[in-house]
């Protein structure tokens, strides 16, 4: 466990955080002037913390005469933490990454793990960077026959462009290693964050529901069976009274009646069988911490495109670019002739039609040559 850091984190950003936090959790919580905090907590919070009932917590720094220190290692704060984060809130938090390998080694690997696919990288100089994770948790919902819900993590950082899926996995199992940060800011910033890597995150909720679907579509479909052979009964027996009574326009009258009624039907069993899936951002981890980058350049044509290439030192795995043309993260990138965007392998993909490739981020739409007609 690392020492105190109150050179980098002041202790009345974490007296903030930490009385923000405990008034949503029900207490009551006044940051004095001196900085101490003055709290009234209820029972659940105390066992939570093992803090005591009505404490004057002193953050940071050397506590007085009645008063309840509270380091950045103490485990009341790292429960606070854990309990800000479960419960769908903005904090933000600092970890010690553990250092990487031979810088040499580093360049060469970090290099051979991307690919240039219209172009080619050449190394600057390894570095090592401050990343600022955003740790974001979809929530979703699906409902329908059946219901389903739970939690989608991603990782996002914003500065570099960097996306991952398992990186926000392994950072969340870092949490209890982790320092509590500054009380991070409502910005929009976060929206467009959100917004970017919303379709990585929709494709793979789409993954996670298919078994339900699936379910759900046997049923239906064992139901769909059902409902037509009874209407399959109906209309023959229909069609045997016609040729018993002869009553020919009466009876075409009664078989359309039961066609338009098993039609209904059907509609309201794909209706009722129908999943739907709410989902929204319920809680942000700001995560700060250093990582080995080696900063490349991709060449194409006369153009020389700089990039920062991340080995993450708890993944131990590079992190991959958020493309934007798709929103998926890519390893593999490719270069516009236009502007110099990148993009990745999907979306440079040679046109089905005329075999041009587009730039996803100059067209959106697809195709340039196809789509001008
Ligand atoms: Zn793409
Ligand atoms: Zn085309
Ligand atoms: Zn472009």
């Amino acid at each position: 466990m690392s020492g105190p850091r109150s050179s980098t984190i002041a202790p009345v950003d974490v007296s903030t955080f930490l009385a923000g936090f405990l008034r949503r959790e029900g207490a009551l919580a006044e940051v004095l002037e001196d900085g101490a905090l003055e709290c009234v907590l209820p029972r659940e919070l105390c066992a939570a913390t093992g803090l005591p009932e009505a404490p004057r917590l002193r953050l940071l720094s050397p506590a007085g005469a009645q008063e309840t220190p509270l380091a950045l290692e103490s485990s009341a704060l790292r429960a606070c933490l854990e309990r800000a984060l479960a419960r769908g809130q903005r904090a933000s938090a600092v970890l010690e990454a553990p250092s990487g390998g031979k810088p040499g080694a580093l360049s060469e690997s970090l290099i051979a793990r991307f690919t240039a696919l219209n172009g080619s990288l050449r190394p600057r100089g390894l570095r090592s960077v401050r990343l600022a994770i955003q740790v974001l948790e979809f929530r979703y919902q699906a409902v329908g026959e059946e219901r389903q819900e739970g939690s989608l993590f991603v990782a996002h950082e914003p500065t570099l462009g960097l996306l991952s899926l398992p990186l926000a996995d392994e950072l969340l199992q870092r949490l209890l290693s982790a320092e509590p940060g500054a009380a991070p800011l409502e910005s929009p910033a976060l929206a467009l964050s959100a917004a970017a890597v919303e379709r990585h995150v929709e494709r793979h909720l789409r993954a996670r529901l298919a078994p339900l679907c699936q379910r759900l579509s046997v049923r239906m479909l064992r139901d769909a069976e059902r409902l037509c052979e009874y209407y399959d009964t109906l209309l023959s027996e229909a069609t045997r009274r016609r040729r018993v009574a002869q009553g020919l326009e009466a009876s075409a009258e009664k078989a359309a009646a039961i066609q338009r009624q098993r039609e209904e039907k059907l509609r309201e069993l794909a209706f009722r069988y129908a999943v739907e899936v709410r989902t929204e951002v319920a809680s942000v981890l700001d995560l700060g911490y250093s990582a080995p980058a080696l900063d490349a350049v991709l060449l194409r044509k006369q153009r020389t495109i700089p990039l920062t290439l991340v080995r993450d030192p708890f993944l131990r795995e590079p992190l991959p670019f958020l493309c934007r043309g798709c929103g998926e993260p890519t390893l593999a990138l490719h270069a516009c002739d236009e502007a110099g965007h990148l993009t990745c392998a999907a979306c440079a993909a040679p046109c089905a039609a005329c075999g041009r490739v587009t730039c996803r981020t100059c067209v959106p739409a697809g195709c340039k040559v196809c789509t001008r007609t």
